[in-house]
């Protein structure tokens, strides 16, 4: 009869799934002000440390001098500026495509991509485990939608041997709460055999992975023949915001006629394009910043080891510590946070039930102290968790 609100929000919080946003009020890094204390922070997704870099802020700043700040129409009307276009012919160069697209978000990107591409009599192929928003775009779409187990190219292909019409295998490249890697070569090569078109959503492996931070393509040496759509977000290691999909020439005029997603919106700020240019220089030019990175998993993944956690098969910034239960990685989290570190409890219906997680992230803006200091409070909280039961309040 009415919407008994009150209800569900109450059954979520008996489930230990409520869900509370820390007030951030300070830039991103390592040290947060949330909620009026001082944090060390492991769970944001800026990567290299370029979120709140001084040459992206001047950036950003000339470009609003420059061209304002409002995008003032879509694309199509009149939105689309120089600065978008630039944006778009650095990305086509930096992933070796013929062109790329620039979209708001990736949430928007991924919506466009798929249903543009598949429609009714169309089949999409998803992995289990991928992002919300290619779920999301799998069922918008339309067209028969199912999900392989996860990065399992025996189960990618007897669905395969099963799909009509137009066939989209739609993928992660790195799994966003897991951290492990898309099995692309597998993959893309059991899409070839049935004539499917692979699609990746590499939000979190541009910037960290690669050579020069190309991502998991540039990473299997992969081209527009394995991966025919890829996308990459901006709002993760580019430290900015937006994203874009990348791929041929007819690809992209596909998207620019015919995705809603892409021409129902307001184009972003021009000055953010301009602030993502100076981040796409400094993620390509500066692989100081991946080597640090990658030094931290190392050591971060050693010491946890040690400490007896529960890690993921992953050698990503993305370092979850497998917990389980809901309750009891909320409890880890506010340990932690006892102790002035901040990670946060990532429980379903983000990750599938009984895996609730601490997901650790690192950042090239991190030092090795601050790395230490997050393994000594894991070896003190650890065996408190243990003995406690994992009834607690919400975060
Ligand atoms: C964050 C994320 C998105 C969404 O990107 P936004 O720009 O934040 O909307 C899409 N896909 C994956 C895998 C992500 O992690």
């Amino acid at each position: 009869m009415s919407f008994d609100l009150a209800a569900r929000l109450a059954e979520r919080r008996t489930a230990n799934l409520y869900r509370q946003r820390p007030l951030l009020e300070s830039p991103q890094g390592p040290l947060v002000q949330v909620d009026g204390r001082q944090l060390l922070a492991f769970c944001s997704n800026d990567y290299l440390g370029l979120a709140n870099h001084p040459q992206v802020i001047e950036a950003w700043r000339a470009g609003a001098e420059k061209w304002g700040v409002g995008g003032g129409a879509s694309h199509l009307v009149i939105g689309h500026s120089t600065p978008h276009h630039q944006l778009e012919e650095a990305l086509a160069e930096f992933t070796g495509r013929p062109r790329a697209l620039l979209f708001s978000t990736g949430y928007m990107a991924n919506l466009a991509a798929v249903t543009a591409l598949v429609g009714r009599d169309d089949t999409v192929l998803e992995d289990r485990l991928n992002h919300a928003s290619l779920l999301d775009a799998g069922l918008l779409s339309g067209a028969r939608f199912s999900r392989y187990l996860h990065n399992d190219a025996v189960s990618l292909s007897s669905r395969l041997r099963k799909a009509n019409g137009n066939t989209l295998v739609v993928t992660d490249g790195v799994f966003s709460m897991d951290g492990d890697l898309a099995d692309l070569p597998a993959l893309c090569g059991e899409a070839r055999l049935k004539g499917a078109w692979v699609m990746v959503d590499d939000a979190h492996g541009f910037g960290p992975l690669g050579a020069t931070g190309g991502g998991i393509v540039e990473h299997f040496g992969l081209g527009l023949d394995d991966v025919q759509v890829l996308v990459g977000t901006l709002g993760k290691a580019f430290g900015t915001a937006g994203a874009f999909v990348a791929g041929s020439e007819e690809l992209i005029e596909t998207l620019v006629q015919f995705a809603r997603p892409y021409i129902y919106t307001t184009s972003q700020p021009p000055a953010l394009a301009c602030a993502t240019l100076k981040s796409l220089e400094l993620l390509r030019s500066e692989h100081w910043r991946r080597e640090h990175l990658n030094a931290l998993i190392t050591r971060f993944r050693q010491g946890a080891e040690a400490i007896g956690l529960e890690l993921m098969t992953s050698a990503t910034p993305i370092q979850p510590i497998l917990i389980g239960d809901s309750g009891r990685a909320l409890q880890l989290s506010h340990l932690l946070r006892e102790r002035g570190l901040l990670v946060t409890a990532i429980r379903p219906p983000t990750v599938p039930a009984g895996s609730a997680r601490l997901r650790v992230t690192l950042s090239a803006a991190h030092s090795l102290e601050q790395l230490e200091l997050l393994l000594e409070a894991l070896a003190e909280c650890w065996p408190l968790l243990a003995t406690q039961d994992g009834s607690v309040a919400d975060a």
